[in-house]
Formats: C-alpha cells, structure tokens, sequence
C-alpha cells in the first residue's frame, strides 16, 4: 500500500465513522454514551436485543385476562377472547 492508497483508505475509514447519524440517539434503551458515540447499526443491534423477547416476537396482551399471547395466536390461550377483539373498552396491546 503506498501512501496515496493509504490516505484513500484512512478517507474511506473516516467516512464511514461520520455515518453516525442522530436516527436512534434519543432512544430510551441507550444509556449515556451508547447514544452519542456508536454507529447506527451498533445502536440499533442493542435496541433490538433489548426491546425483543426471547422469541423475538412482539407479544400481545390478552385485555380480558392479561395472559401474553404470540401474535400468531388466533385467540388467547387462556381465556380464548379473539386476538384483536376489544373487550370492555380495551384492545390488545403489543409488548415486546
Ligand atoms: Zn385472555
């Protein structure tokens, strides 16, 4: 590698730190510097290794009975009130 290629290569290398963009710095899974000073992707791998559970699905809350379903459920598994179904006023909701 001569020097020209060298100074392309530590160019290149600069570029791709300045990538960082402001996308996920305000997420509340980042704590103090993991907001400010990783990559996007970086940021978004621990957003998503902490917002998943260990299936890697988004539960859904069953709003009669409160048992956590998978979404592939077509009723929850404990009281059989239809996935989506609104049940008093209140609607399945996602946690992950
Ligand atoms: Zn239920």
């Amino acid at each position: 590698m001569n020097d020209k290629q060298l100074l392309e290569f530590v160019d290149n290398y600069l570029q791709i730190l300045e990538k960082k963009t402001p996308k996920y710095d305000d997420h509340p899974e980042l704590k103090g510097d993991q907001k400010t000073k990783l990559p996007d992707v970086l940021q978004k791998a621990i957003i998503n290794k902490k917002t998943k559970n260990e299936s890697g699905n988004t539960d859904l809350i069953c709003p009669r009975c409160g048992t956590h379903n998978l979404p592939s459920n077509e009723k929850c598994t404990n009281c059989g009130l239809k996935m989506g179904e609104v049940w008093e006023g209140e609607s399945w909701e996602e946690v992950n």
